[in-house]
């Protein structure tokens, strides 16, 4: 059996009057993520967690926040990327599991949205995407809504026969 298990990590500021994108679904907020890219949380841990399982760097290596080509980039097209390299190697993915921490606002309303759209660029079954969100229970600079952050573990399998 060859499986790996990759993490990712990723954090941003949030300031007011940017828009809030997490697993590609804009969220209705007063403040947004700030970032080279659209600064979706969500999407860059996984994409992290990806390039983790099959030890291949990270996003910043992939698409460096210099390029001005990737500046207002929507991560689904950084995500979509990395996934193909995840198909050349033969691997496919056995299950995601993702925390977004953050203290407002409320994302449990989207949460499905989120599944659905990255299970469709993932070419996973819903079920195999778990996305959990949690405060820090207004400590820190998430808890002082500055910021938000998410992890991801990727759990990934060799295809039969390679
Ligand atoms: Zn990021």
């Amino acid at each position: 059996m060859n499986f790996r298990i990759g993490q990712g990590i990723d954090v941003h500021q949030l300031k007011k009057g940017l828009p809030l994108y997490i697993g590609g679904i804009l969220i209705p907020h007063d403040k947004g993520s700030l970032g080279h890219s659209d600064g979706d949380v969500l999407i860059h841990s996984i994409i992290d967690a990806i390039l983790g399982a099959i030890s291949e760097h990270d996003i910043g290596y992939h698409f460096p926040s210099e390029e001005k080509k990737w500046k207002n980039k929507p991560s689904e097209y950084f995500l979509k990327n990395i996934y193909s390299i995840l198909l050349e190697k033969n691997y496919l993915i056995g299950n995601i599991d993702s925390t977004i921490i953050l203290q407002e606002p409320t994302i449990s309303p989207y949460i499905e949205k989120m599944n659905k759209n990255i299970s469709k660029i993932l070419n996973l079954n819903e079920k195999d995407i778990s996305i959990k969100a949690t405060t820090t229970d207004k400590l820190g600079f998430i808890g002082k809504k500055k910021g938000i952050a998410a992890t991801t573990i990727i759990l990934i399998l060799k295809k039969n026969g390679s």
